[in-house]
């Protein structure tokens, strides 16, 4: 089955070199054993584009579950982002360490149903609130690894949405969601005879940024926290606890303020991105991973800092994280696999560490000015 799949992908690469009449010679560069991804994660495959990886570390972590000195690989073409993140773990481990919290909120399904008037959407609104137990078991039923947590439920005159919330242990979720609230629907159609209009209506809300996520929360949520002495802002940071106080308020507070961003922070999305290509995870979730808070205290010991993610979407199994690069990267983190959820609440915390990684070197250096002249070092070589 392999074998033919790796035949099929060369043979479609040649059919669409001799259609465009050009040669993909880099396309076509990548290990016999990512031909695995033609059968569950790209269709049509042609080959494969190279990102390059880079590692930034270590960081010493102090997590409620991710203890310990970590290596974070990263997958990025962001010339001076890895520097930089090497740059907050040097200060992060210098500080003694971050200081790490994670809680499962569970990835969510949303499906909207069509009832025709408000009094009918009160009638489901109703059954779907006296019918919990029972649509749990539907949902249950359909794998040994998902829980469903969680249901919220709204209205809007002749439409009902509903927000289902998934334990999925390691996995991300979203497909084990899926076919949970499949059964689900097709359980509460044929019970009250409404129909479901979509299986996701928004209401999940699935790589879209909205306040919805930021309050009720989807998939992780993350705490991370340092304080930096004078000595390592100086010494590593190169800046003041004063200047990159200002920095952060006329930054992630004004400035995010100004212009309406629901991301009150520095570029948690350059360190989430970079992150979830190495490890497989599914990247259009970096628009989740965008969404969070960068907080600051002058303190007597120096620069309080710490960084909340309210909606993380992640996972250890599942989806492209057993690709053969990006198993390798899950590995060097040591989180490769399932683990009773374990392993996904480590990467989760992880994860929170390195965005305060990141946080922390990019208010640093925009604090002294020197943001257009490291880029210019290292992502132009000048
Ligand atoms: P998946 O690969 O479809 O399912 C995970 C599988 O791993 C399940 O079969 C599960 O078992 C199994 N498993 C084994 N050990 C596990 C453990 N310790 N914890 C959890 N599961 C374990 O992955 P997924 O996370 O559900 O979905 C991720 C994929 O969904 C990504 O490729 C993403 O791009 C895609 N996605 C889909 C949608 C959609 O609407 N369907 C939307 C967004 C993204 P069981 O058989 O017992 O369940």
């Amino acid at each position: 089955m392999k074998l033919q799949d790796a035949k099929t992908v060369r043979v479609r690469r040649k059919l669409l070199e001799t259609i465009t009449k050009k040669s993909f010679s880099s396309v076509s560069t990548y290990p016999e054993s990512l031909e695995v991804a033609s059968s569950h994660n790209c269709e049509n495959m042609v080959g494969a584009t190279s990102i390059p990886l880079g590692i930034a570390g270590p960081i010493h972590i102090r997590g409620s579950v991710a203890k310990g000195t970590f290596y974070l690989p990263l997958a990025t073409t962001e010339g001076a982002l890895v520097a930089s993140i090497n740059r907050g773990c040097k200060a992060i481990s210098q500080s003694g360490g971050g200081i790490v919290n994670c809680h499962r909120v569970g990835i969510t399904r949303g499906p909207v149903f069509y009832t025709g008037s408000i009094e009918n959407s009160e009638k489901l609104y109703r059954w779907i609130k006296t019918h919990g137990d029972r649509l749990r078991k539907e949902a249950q039923e359909t794998s040994n690894h998902l829980k469903l947590d969680k249901i919220k439920v709204n209205t809007l005159s002749q439409h009902v949405f509903v927000r289902f919330s998934f334990d999925t242990q390691d996995a991300m979720g979203m497909n084990m969601a899926t076919i949970a609230t499949q059964k689900m629907a097709e359980f509460l159609e044929h019970e009250t005879g409404f129909k479901c209009l979509s299986l996701a209506g928004n209401f999940d809300i699935d790589k879209k940024a909205a306040w919805l996520n930021f309050i009720e929360n989807r998939g992780w949520k993350v705490w991370a926290e340092v304080i930096l002495s004078e000595k390592v802002l100086s010494s590593v940071l190169k800046t003041t606890a004063q200047k990159l106080y200002e920095t952060w308020l006329a930054k992630c507070v004004y400035g995010s303020m100004m212009s309406g961003s629901l991301g009150f922070n520095a570029h948690f999305a350059n360190v989430v991105a970079a992150l979830f290509i190495a490890t497989g995870q599914d990247v259009a979730h970096v628009v989740e991973g965008s969404l969070g808070i960068t907080t600051t205290q002058m303190t007597k010991q120096g620069l309080y800092l710490s960084v909340y993610l309210p909606s993380l979407v992640i996972g250890t199994v599942g989806g492209g994280t057993s690709l053969p690069a990006q198993n390798e990267a899950l590995d060097i983190l040591g989180v490769a696999g399932g683990k009773n959820g374990k392993n996904a609440a480590t990467l989760a915390e992880i994860v929170g560490g390195a965005v305060l990684a990141g946080e922390i070197s990019l208010l640093a250096s925009l604090s002294v000015g020197s943001l257009a002249s490291s880029h210019q070092k290292f992502a132009r070589g000048k």
